[in-house]
């Protein structure tokens, strides 16, 4: 038999398991102390438990972990890539990166994606499969373990697509909400590519993430063209959503928007995008684009100019600030090189 992903249950789903097996509902808080906040690696480091119920535990429970595969470490600004081995042998990126706020790690949701955004690197190969609740919790972990320093926010922003993982992205949600790291989901930024079925379903869960959608084009014709999920949910749905999300929850609602040469850095786009969102309360984050060999796409050259024009008229919108440009890999691109070597 298969012995059960102690990291990946909820704290009652941990209770409800620990009182099947006949044990008082303190052994279970004292359980979730052991692998959340002291994270042991072994059960015979839970030493307020006595020798028979480690081994118990150890029978029926396994407790994962990553491996360090690579760790680029930028000698600019403390940026760190990692690219973490899972418990199969496939591997995901993290980076954790220093802004004046604190330090703040993007990592995967899935090993790959199937969402087949032209300019991304993640999803070339296709998509592996979904990362555990423990995978997810793993790398916040290992992170501050390996780097010793504390992470103060969180993005999904790395490989995958968080939505097209829902059940496991909640669980993982819900266990650090609940964990005692003393960090609030208000300091989780969720980025989708717009899976307008889930985004509903995650306002009604009510859990105060801040929601990111990857917007890239303002018109369907334009996003269609290099997001394929538009032929899907359509900006008018997409739109919705987000209007529902932020009367549900009270998010501010924040839009990415990679600038890409020729393809939605023009003036006529910065108007389109302004007609779309204008009147919402809302933040735009423009990203130059990262190059990947695998695509054409260029860095745009406009990225200033579009700035201005959304911010003349009106809407809050920033340049992504680059971080660790001499360990620049493209998103998607550390876990590519690895599989190619
Ligand atoms: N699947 C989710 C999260 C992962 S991608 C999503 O689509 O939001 C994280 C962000 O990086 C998204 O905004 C994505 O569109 C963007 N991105 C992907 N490849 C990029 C590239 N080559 N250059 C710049 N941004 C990129």
């Amino acid at each position: 038999m298969d012995k059960t992903d102690i990291l990946s249950l909820t704290k009652s789903e941990l209770s409800a398991e620990i009182a099947n097996m006949g044990e008082k509902s303190f052994r279970a808080n004292q359980i979730y102390d052991w692998l959340h906040v002291k994270r042991v690696t072994d059960f015979t480091q839970m030493t307020n438990l006595s020798a028979q119920l480690q081994e118990e535990l150890e029978r029926k429970f396994c407790i994962k972990s990553l491996k360090i595969k690579k760790r680029l470490v930028s000698g600019i600004d403390n940026t760190v890539k990692y690219l973490y081995g899972l418990p199969d042998g496939e591997a995901v990126e993290s980076v954790l990166m220093e802004y004046k706020h604190g330090n703040s790690l993007c990592i995967s949701s899935q090993v790959g994606c199937k969402m087949g955004c032209r300019f991304c690197a993640s999803t070339i190969a296709g998509w592996v499969r979904n990362l555990e609740p423990s995978e997810l919790l793993l790398q916040i972990y290992e992170t501050e373990r390996d780097s010793g320093r504390h992470v103060d926010s969180i993005v999904m922003m790395g490989i995958g697509e968080p939505l097209d993982n829902f059940d496991n992205v909640v669980k993982f949600l819900e266990i650090l909400n609940s964990e005692g790291s003393g960090m609030s989901l208000r300091h989780l930024s969720l980025s989708t590519c717009g899976v307008v079925d889930k985004i509903y379903k995650l306002a009604e869960l009510k859990l105060g993430v801040t929601l990111s959608i990857s917007l890239h084009a303002a018109t369907d014709e334009k996003r269609s063209s290099i997001m394929p999920i538009n032929d899907r949910y359509g900006l008018s749905e997409l739109m919705k959503a987000c209007d529902d999300y932020f009367k549900a929850t009270g998010r501010r609602i924040s839009f990415e928007y990679s600038l890409i040469e020729g393809v939605n850095d023009t003036d006529e786009s910065a108007d389109e995008l302004i007609k779309l969102i204008g009147h919402r309360n809302c933040h735009v984050n423009l990203i130059p684009i990262n190059e990947i060999r695998e695509r054409d796409f260029k860095k745009s050259r406009f990225v200033e100019r579009f700035q201005k024009r959304l911010t003349d008229a009106g809407i809050n919108a920033t340049v992504r600030r680059t971080l660790g440009a001499d360990i620049s890999a493209a998103c998607g691109q550390l876990r590519r090189d690895d599989a190619e070597n």
